[in-house]
């Protein structure tokens, strides 16, 4: 019978996560969701991981035969390992979660019951966001949300979270989409109807590290800013205007200057340096953004996979 339920949870090097997170999961889908009629399925996608996460995983597909792993030859990141999972989830409804228990198993029900009323996309609004993330994890994340607010449209309060469900048809729209690099939580609301947002718990990463450093998080906003919006290219234009514009009217305000006071001399060169290192500033933020997108536009032309399944583990 197919699931009307799924779970995806991506792994990576949660070791010492995987026996509380299945102990609290598997004790809230048998007291949520009993009704035969209503199966449901767990995908963990292994995202590379180099510790005992797959073997654990694995024995654990072995002993229940609604849990499937889907083992992946390399680390391809956390998106990617959610998109792994979609291939394989058959539900009605997908549920998305983090493996750290920071989004707490517990609340899956609410977004469940949120998707039965009618929504396309629910998303998990944490409460309380735990401050030990350090500064550099929660700053990242503000500029994140307040970017994604601007270029997508869809006001939420919260994009980072990926305590989130989908309806099948949404799923489905995201697995057409070929591009390599994609935010699910904004790729999801471009296809979606209706989008809510439920307030959920927010604990601390109960073992091991965030997975994510500076620069995975600055790639993150980079894949972002460029599969969702071609602002930044057209500010690129807006800047150059106002900057030439400047330029202009200091040439101009020069020559008066010149005219009215024959005699004197001008600021001189230290006036000139600071304009050209403002112009040369600008050019390089212009550059890179422009770089940042042909960059892109070259690994999608590529056309490389996403991501390569070596394996996918299910019992029976
Ligand atoms: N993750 C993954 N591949 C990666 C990085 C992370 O599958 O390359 C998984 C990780 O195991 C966890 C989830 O994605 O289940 C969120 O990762 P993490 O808790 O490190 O991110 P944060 O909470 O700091 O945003
Ligand atoms: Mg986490």
């Amino acid at each position: 019978m197919e699931p009307y339920l799924s779970i995806v949870i991506p792994i990576y090097n949660e070791e010492e996560n995987i026996p509380v997170l299945w102990e609290r999961l598997s004790k809230v889908m048998a007291e949520a969701f009993p009704d035969p009629a209503k199966p449901w399925e767990i995908v963990f996608t292994d995202d590379g991981s180099r510790d005992r996460s797959l073997a654990m995983l694995v024995e654990i597909a072995k002993a229940e035969p609604r849990v499937k792993v889907v083992e992946f030859n390399r680390n391809y990141g956390q998106h990617s390992a959610i998109f792994g999972a979609f291939a394989e989830v058959r539900g009605r409804i997908v549920v998305t979660l983090d493996a750290d228990l920071q989004n707490p198993p517990e609340e899956i029900p609410k977004l469940v019951a949120k998707v039965e009323e009618g929504y396309d996309v629910v998303g998990g609004w944490r409460q309380g966001r735990q401050q030990n993330d350090s500064f550099f994890r929660t700053m990242p994340s503000k500029i994140v949300n307040a970017v994604t607010r601007k270029t997508t449209g869809v006001k939420l309060h919260d994009y980072g979270c990926m305590l989130r469900a989908y309806s099948r048809e949404v799923v489905d729209a995201m697995l057409l989409c070929k591009e390599r690099s994609s935010f699910i939580p904004a790729l999801a609301n471009s296809f979606a109807k209706r989008i809510t947002e439920v307030p959920v718990a927010h604990a601390e990463r109960a073992a091991g590290e965030s997975k994510y450093g500076l620069w995975k998080l600055i790639n993150l906003q980079f894949d972002l800013l460029t599969s969702f919006s071609l602002l930044p290219l057209q500010m690129l234009s807006v800047v150059g205007v106002l900057i030439a514009f400047l330029g202009f009217a200091l040439f101009v305000g020069l020559m008066a200057y010149r005219f009215l006071h024959p005699e004197g001399t001008v600021g001189g060169v230290f006036s000139l340096f600071a304009l050209l290192f403002f112009f040369v500033g600008a050019q390089f933020i212009a550059f890179g953004l422009l770089g940042e997108y042909i960059g892109r536009i070259y690994q999608e032309v590529r056309d490389r996979p996403r991501y390569m399944v070596k394996k996918v583990h299910q019992s029976k």
